[in-house]
């Protein structure tokens, strides 16, 4: 006889249904009752998209490229947060600000060409801490899902945040209701 390696092993009980068993009405009339009380328990799911969970305040969702108070792009296209990315998910090309550009870029040096690898991505925020321009931070939002990895190269185009002089409305949507959380917003070097 084969030794069991726990005992947890069960006898299964292989007598005879009765009557009432043969019926099935009791399994029926207790699964229904099981049903029934769970239709009035809180649920346990929410109705997304209409409905939201809240995140916790320490949520790092899709990153975001800063602009200052008057609009300008803060990233200097130093390559720092490039660095610092633990998954080699950021890219970047670096022009020079030309003149009449001052209202376009705040500092001499700006990124031509931003990229983020969201496939790549594993939201740690180490691109955040390292940035010395308080240029990028991760919101709290999510990337939404796509149907190619192309659709997950996030460019400049997706990750800067709206001119908060020309476009004031669609800045503070962009920013979240948990704004206070981006140190960008609260400093002003
Ligand atoms: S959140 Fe982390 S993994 Fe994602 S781009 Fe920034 S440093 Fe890289
Ligand atoms: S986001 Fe910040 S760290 Fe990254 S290149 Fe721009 S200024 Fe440098």
């Amino acid at each position: 006889m084969v030794q069991p390696l726990t005992n947890r092993a069960k006898q299964v009980d292989a007598k005879p249904l009765s009557f009432l068993e043969r019926l099935y009405i009791p399994s029926i009339l207790r699964g229904m009752a099981i049903t029934f009380r769970h239709m009035f328990q809180k649920k346990a799911t929410v109705q997304y998209p209409e409905e939201k969970r809240p995140f916790s305040p320490v949520f790092r969702g899709l990153h975001v490229l800063n602009r200052d108070e008057e609009g300008r792009e803060r990233c200097t296209a130093c390559g720092l947060c490039a660095v610092a990315c633990p998954a080699e998910a950021i890219t970047m090309e670096a022009a020079e600000r030309q003149k009449g550009e001052e209202h376009l870029y705040r500092e001499e040096k700006y990124a031509a060409k931003y990229e983020i690898n969201m496939l790549r991505c594993i939201f740690c925020g180490l691109c955040e801490e390292a940035c010395p321009k308080d240029a990028i931070y991760l919101s709290e939002t999510f990337a939404p899902a796509n149907f190619t990895r192309k659709g997950f190269i996030y460019g400049k185009p997706d990750l800067l945040i709206p001119d908060p002089v020309g476009e004031p409305e669609a800045y503070a949507q962009a920013q979240g209701p948990n704004e206070g959380r981006q140190p960008s917003s609260a400093r002003t070097s």
